[in-house]
């Protein structure tokens, strides 16, 4: 009798889980690759209007980007919810979304911290080492454009950091 319980071969896992691959890039490091490098005009001085525009522009397309990755999310997951007879299939899924919504949150973040920076930059207070005030350099800008320290500052700051905490 107890046996009976464990006898139905509810759908197998290619077909309740098999849709998913589509599943979506996870936010690696505040990187953004998709953009066409910023073309220097000879003797263009550092944050003049041109790069600044330009920076912005890898912004709000970045922001964009994570906005409609949310939204998917969201989507998917209510769409997609308690679909699962079986209960390892539900676990699995519950840790799915477990996953995504830390990627979620890590996202949010990040879209604040976009925000802050365009912020900056329509002050132009933007483009400069919070740390020691040196150019963050352009190159550096357009593959992390939130970044707000040179990368020396950087990576002592991540030094010491690993220090604090073990
Ligand atoms: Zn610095």
């Amino acid at each position: 009798m107890a046996a009976d319980l464990k006898a139905t071969p509810a759908v197998k896992k290619g077909s309740s889980t098999g849709t998913r691959k589509s599943k979506t890039t996870t936010v690696k490091d505040s990187q953004f690759r998709n953009f066409t490098p910023y073309k220097l005009k000879r003797g263009e001085a550092y944050m003049s209007e041109g790069q600044l525009a330009h920076l912005r522009e890898i912004l709000v397309n970045w922001r964009r980007e994570l906005m409609e990755e949310v939204d998917r999310t969201v989507n998917y997951m209510q769409d997609d919810a308690a679909n699962f007879p079986d209960p390892a299939d539900r676990a699995t899924q519950e840790e799915e979304f477990s996953i995504e919504l830390r990627t979620r949150d890590r996202e949010r973040k990040l879209i604040k911290k976009i925000d802050k920076t365009i912020e900056l930059l329509d002050l132009e207070d933007y483009g400069y080492c919070d740390t020691c005030g040196i150019e963050i350099g352009l190159r550096r800008l357009e593959a992390r454009p939130t970044a707000n320290q040179c990368v020396d500052c950087k990576s002592l700051d991540e030094i010491r950091e690993r220090q604090i905490h073990g």
